[in-house]
């Protein structure tokens, strides 16, 4: 019998000039279906070898199907949206930021076409990549000059191996953190050519620490904010002022590591209180970094400010040619960065800041709205409760925002299988667990969104 299954296998040949493959051919990309079929076949194969049982459908349109399948599944783009449920509004994996829907225009106009990417039309010359950006970023944090790099990891390679080569730098040992992707300052730093000189012990460390560990081989102050933990209790951290003095007294500039960096204060819309970058400088810091799409709310960048001279050394350094931005990073951030000029402005536009402040009220009415949508289910059921979200992307970690959550449960079907097939739907809805139930976020679904998960919903209570 299996020898009479294989035997009814169809020749690849064969299958390519069905009229169903030749469309699907003409449709999608000959390698494409090529590729599909024989994979199918060779699962065809294995099956019949494993097959236990009697029957096996080895017919010419069931084949067919799941070819059609398979090249679907090949042809999808890998990189797409998703709904994000979890409530985690800087989720890493997830892609970070969302970018404002008022930048799409500009973004695709410069993507699309040629553009003053290097390039002044007042004059015709050659143009710097940066002044893109430069002249807002120093309006916005008082800073007398900056430059974008790929990220903020690459920000702090491209500082420490302008700044301290071979040279020593003087870091706190309660700041050597290490943030998701096992990026760790204390390698970094070994990477970037400069050399670590931990001071003061992991809870305390004085400005006599620092001033005691400076020699005639130190380059660098540097500073590093601990993103995603925080040490409580019996502790002491230099403040930045006088870090500041003593490192001017003795000639030495000092670098902030800031992370996720903000311009605006949010401690007046409830978060809580971070230094912001233009307090930073102002404080006298010589050299701040930070994310672009952190609680910046842009795409994924590095951000250095400072002081002139040594941002147009950074500039020279050859690792800024390896860690440039594109133009699309750069329109994106020219974008996100203009609605700061008005903070209001910035908190209406820019979707990270909107998630973050977004009133407990506000998120409770479009719960309700929502659950109005779904309507009255039988297999499912379902409440709105209370919860917390989180800032995420090694933020605010001890941040807890009051949210409204969807709780729901199927009759039949167990949390981690409506997790999986949430994630499937056409976009992928991405939701968590707690206690065997699923919960939805209305912090980090929008408006728009509804739609789609309650169609989802509804596609699950026909199960
Ligand atoms: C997040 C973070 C980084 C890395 O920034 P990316 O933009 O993710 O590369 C570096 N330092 C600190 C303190 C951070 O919080």
């Amino acid at each position: 019998m299996k020898q009479e299954l294989y035997r009814s296998i169809p020749k690849i040949d064969d299958l390519l000039i069905h009229k169903d493959i030749e469309a699907l051919i003409n449709s999608t990309s000959r390698t494409l279906v090529l590729n599909a079929s024989r994979d199918i076949l060779e699962v065809i194969r294995n099956e019949i070898s494993q097959l236990t049982g009697d029957t096996y459908d080895i017919s010419i349109e069931t084949i067919i199907k799941k070819i059609h399948h398979s090249v679907n599944q090949k042809n999808a783009f890998k990189l797409r949206r998703v709904i994000n449920g979890t409530g985690v509004v800087l989720h890493t994996n997830l892609g970070r930021s969302c970018l404002s829907d008022d930048i799409k225009a500009q973004l695709l106009d410069v993507s699309m076409h040629f553009s003053t990417l290097e390039f002044d039309t007042s004059n015709g010359k050659r143009g710097s990549r940066y002044s893109h950006v430069e002249e807002l970023l120093c309006e916005l944090t008082g800073a007398e000059a900056a430059m974008v790099v790929n990220n903020n990891a690459a920000a702090v390679m491209l500082v420490l191996s302008t700044m301290a080569l071979d040279k020593e730098v003087i870091v706190s040992r309660g700041q050597l953190v290490e943030i998701g992707g096992s990026f760790r300052i204390p390698e970094v730093m070994k990477l970037s050519g400069a050399n670590l000189v931990e001071v003061g012990a992991t809870n305390k460390t004085h400005l006599r620490d620092y001033e005691q560990a400076i020699t005639e081989e130190t380059a660098l102050l540097l500073k590093v904010h601990t993103s995603n933990f925080k040490v409580l209790g019996f502790t002491q951290e230099v403040s930045s002022k006088d870090l500041c003095i003593l490192a001017h007294e003795k000639n030495l500039p000092v670098y902030d590591d800031l992370g996720s960096g903000m311009l605006i204060d949010l401690s007046k819309y409830g978060l809580m209180k971070e230094p912001t970058v233009g307090e930073c400088i102002a404080d006298g810091i010589d050299i701040v970094s930070f994310s672009g799409d952190k609680m910046l709310g842009g795409p994924q960048a590095g951000i250095i400010v400072g002081k002139k001279e040594y941002i147009e050394r950074m500039k020279k350094n050859q690792l800024t040619r390896a860690l440039r931005v594109d133009k699309m990073t750069l329109t994106a951030l020219e974008g996100t960065l203009r609605y700061y000029r008005d903070e209001l402005d910035a908190l209406k536009h820019i979707p990270t800041l909107k998630m973050l402040t977004k009133s407990y009220l506000d998120i409770s009415e479009e719960a309700s709205l929502f659950a109005s949508k779904l309507g009255i289910t039988e297999k499912i059921t379902h409440r709105l409760e209370d919860d917390y979200s989180e800032v995420g992307g090694g933020s605010m970690p001890l941040e807890k925002l009051l949210s409204k959550v969807i709780v729901f449960t199927h009759s039949s079907i167990k949390a981690q299988d409506i997790i999986t097939y949430l994630r499937d739907f056409k976009i992928p809805v991405i939701g968590r667990i707690k206690e065997e139930e699923v919960i939805l976020d209305f912090r980090t679904l929008s408006l728009d969104e509804h739609d789609v998960v309650v169609e989802a919903l509804k596609a699950l209570e026909q199960l």
